[in-house]
């Protein structure tokens, strides 16, 4: 048992499977939530509903021992299946005979490693925001129930996200800290397709359905009830966009022209339109990610990406895996395992924010061309 004190901000994905690597290895490992508790309220909605997992997420997985289990409550998606204007359709593979990526629910994932992490050992906080870092004393500090509280550390882990208050309080005492966040020109927007009869699938279950229009699209993944999640990826502004949709009729119409074939699949769908919150998609990438033998911003707080390679989670779960190695070579010496983490890792995150971005033009219009749908093998969702 070592006795380093690890404090990690974020029960979200990836820090709830850091704390179970790092409790593993025999530290004393406590994570502060803002958020409640997910399993036992309703908290307020994250980001999609359900996500693609793929192999490099579920190898972390495997090396935590939950991956079977989770692949229980997964559905294969074998390939995409397009959906044309016209109303006709085609499927592609993904990869070789044989491979697929799976549509797990955010949720019952998260639950899954909270309760393992709570299983091992873990201390889950919930209801604590952090609110800022002394980088000399060593101390965080968090917002709680309406009063302020501060923990110290040895070890200090940023898993709070894309919009991380860790990361900020690492940049605000940084001489050279490097940052960049771009923000696409298109928010989206999730709308559910309910089950069929008896909880039946109202479209191909072992798929990701895509409705490419040039520079928007429409996506669906399944879930285990046979509902489908269905998500708008569309412009904020112009011609065709968010700020034009802003009657029943608008709505009604666009999507009776441009989805036809989704129409008879969502009766709400002008409720769910106006109800549901439109989102932005934001890439950040910064540098370094580490403070000398204390601190590493982790997952999205490192690297925040697009979701058009459905490979945000499944990086910062490989993150995890990569430190976990890293710990194995190098026992106790954290100066070397967050260097070479960050080394390692950074190259990586820029290389996948850069193809989600680019992806998302293939995904959005390259998928409508005829041409396109002769290729035999695609790679990414
Ligand atoms: P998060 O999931 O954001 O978790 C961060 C946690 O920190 C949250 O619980 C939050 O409440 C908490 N927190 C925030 N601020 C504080 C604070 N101040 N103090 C304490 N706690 C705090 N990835 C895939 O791999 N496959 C997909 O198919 C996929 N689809 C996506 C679809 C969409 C529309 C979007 C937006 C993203 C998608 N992603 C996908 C990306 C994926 O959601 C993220 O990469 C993943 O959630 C990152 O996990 P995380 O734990 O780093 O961050």
């Amino acid at each position: 048992m070592f006795h380093k004190q690890i404090i990690i901000t974020g029960a979200g994905l990836v820090g709830s499977l850091l704390a179970i690597y790092l409790r593993r290895k025999g530290y004393s490992v406590s994570i502060y939530e803002r958020r409640g508790d997910m399993r036992k309220e309703a908290v307020e909605a994250g980001r999609s509903i359900n996500l693609a997992l793929s192999d490099r997420g579920i190898k972390a997985l495997r090396e935590v021992g939950i991956a079977d289990a989770v692949l229980e409550i997964a559905i294969p998606m074998h390939g995409r299946h397009l959906h044309q204007p016209d109303g006709t359709h085609a499927f592609q593979p993904y990869g070789k005979e044989g491979q697929y990526i799976n549509s797990v629910s955010r949720r019952e994932l998260n639950c899954t490693l909270m309760d393992l992490a709570e299983r091992e050992g873990v201390v889950l906080n919930f209801g604590h925001a952090c609110t800022g870092v002394d980088w000399k004393t060593n101390t965080i500090s968090f917002a709680a129930q309406g009063s302020a509280e501060t923990r110290q550390f040895d070890l200090l882990f940023g898993a709070d996200g894309a919009y991380s208050a860790t990361r900020l309080a690492h940049m605000l005492q940084h001489q050279k800290f490097e940052y960049q966040q771009h923000y696409i020109d298109c928010g989206y927007k999730e709308l559910s397709i309910p089950a069929g009869p008896g909880g039946s699938f109202l479209l191909e279950k072992n798929a990701l359905h895509i409705w490419p229009r040039g520079n928007y699209m429409l996506i669906a993944l399944p879930n285990l009830d046979g509902t489908f999640t269905g998500t708008l990826f569309f412009p904020f502004e112009g011609e065709t966009s968010f700020e034009k949709l802003t009657t029943k009729e608008a709505v009604t119409d666009f999507f009776a022209r441009t989805f036809p074939d989704v129409v008879p699949l969502v009766p709400d769908l002008e409720d769910q339109f106006f109800r549901n919150p439109t989102a932005s998609l934001v890439t950040v990438k910064c540098f370094p990610w580490v403070r000398e033998d204390k601190f590493s911003l982790i997952g999205d707080a490192a690297h925040a990406i697009v979701p058009f390679f459905g490979q945000g989670m499944n990086a910062g779960f490989e993150d995890c895996s990569v430190l976990a190695g890293l710990v194995e070579q190098h026992g106790e010496d954290w100066g070397t395992i967050l260097q070479q983490f960050q080394e390692l890792r950074k190259p990586d995150a820029d290389a996948i924010a850069d193809l989600a971005v680019n992806n998302f033009t293939e995904m959005r219009s390259r998928t409508a061309d005829p041409k396109f749908l002769l290729q035999k093998k695609i790679e990414a969702w």
